[in-house]
């Protein structure tokens, strides 16, 4: 069951006269309730904007995000909007940038909870606070507190309490996991599974590597450049990866068996990322790609069901079923 599409996603950001950012540009692929949606790509692809664009914290330039068969973009009405607002929650990389300084943890947790009206009277509102700081592995008297009085790893799940305090369905977590230490971040992304299966939620996990959404995703997507070059069920994907940017990002993830290791094929990526506002002609992947051939520069390559639920943009696996190389 389909929770969300997206289909042919832009979101461009005007810079000056004659430039514009093309930081999503034309994106396309579903979340299905329940599961765990990984976007994966270096910093500037256009992963967060896809996020916050899907949240309709930006407007979209062009293209449709729909959530339960509603095109999310297109509600006027207030209260719509704001039942909108409270299915959607975002999780942010810096928990720390995010929680007001000023405000108590219980309020910031409540804050959602007021304005959605969630608890008929206080006394409601503190128990709701309390069970959901016990929740996240925090207690009643941590909610007297300050943000700046917690870890990295405790204000995190403080962000997530927030989140959690609207019954959401759906939660954006942009790089949730990438400002901690390693030690604490597989304990949150436990919490966010338990969560999970508690709440019935359905997320979109951002990362900029593999390695952190391997354990978390049922299904990845891997963005360059503000485009998909592949999506597959994670154990595919890992296994194996189509598009020569996927295998590029794999590469540089340490395998634990030597064997494995030495055999493996290695692509290593070459020079920068280049600017969104420029993009390279036919594949934007081309500039860095090993394997670019002579109609990459000329051709972009469509994005196509290679295999059931392997889908992948490049053009050695155009046509019929068969790798050119
Ligand atoms: Fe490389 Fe060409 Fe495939 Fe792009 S289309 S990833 S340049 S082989
Ligand atoms: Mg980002």
């Amino acid at each position: 069951e389909k929770l969300l599409e997206v289909n042919n996603l832009k979101k461009h950001f005007k810079l000056n006269r004659q430039d514009i950012l093309k930081a999503v540009d034309g994106v396309t692929f579903d979340i299905y309730k329940g599961e765990t949606f990984g976007l994966v790509g270096e910093s500037g692809c256009g992963k967060s904007t896809v996020g916050r664009t899907i949240l309709r914290l930006y407007e979209a330039t062009d293209g449709e995000v729909k959530f339960r068969g509603e095109d999310v973009h297109a509600i006027k009405s207030k209260k719509r909007l704001k039942k909108f607002n409270q299915s959607m929650q975002m999780i942010f990389q810096d928990p720390y940038a995010s929680l007001n300084p000023r405000m108590t943890v219980k309020d910031i947790i409540a804050e959602g909870m007021d304005i959605h009206q969630l608890t008929k009277n206080n006394k409601e509102r503190i128990k709701r606070v309390n069970a959901l700081l016990e929740t996240v592995g925090l207690n009643s008297e941590h909610g007297n507190r300050y943000p700046h009085e917690f870890s990295g790893g405790q204000r995190q799940r403080i962000g997530i309490a927030r989140a959690l305090a609207v019954n959401p369905d759906f939660i954006v977590a942009d790089e949730p996991i990438s400002a901690l230490d390693v030690s604490i971040q597989a304990q949150v992304v436990n919490l966010l599974k338990r969560l999970q299966k508690e709440h019935g939620l359905t997320y979109l996990f951002i990362a900029h590597d593999l390695s952190m959404v391997k354990h978390i995703s049922d299904r990845v997507g891997v963005m360059y450049l503000g485009k998909m070059a592949e999506i597959a069920p994670s154990d595919t994907l890992y296994k194996e990866p189509l598009h020569p940017y996927t295998k590029a990002l794999l590469s540089a993830i340490p395998l634990p068996d030597p064997k494995v290791e030495r055999t493996r094929e290695r692509i290593i990526l070459e020079g920068d990322l280049p600017s969104p506002v420029n993009p390279p002609s036919g594949c934007r992947f081309r500039t860095r790609c090993p394997l670019a051939m002579d109609i990459c520069r000329k051709v972009e390559p469509q994005f196509k069901e290679y295999k059931k639920d392997h889908w992948v943009a490049c053009h050695l696996y155009d046509g019929k079923n068969n790798k050119l190389s």
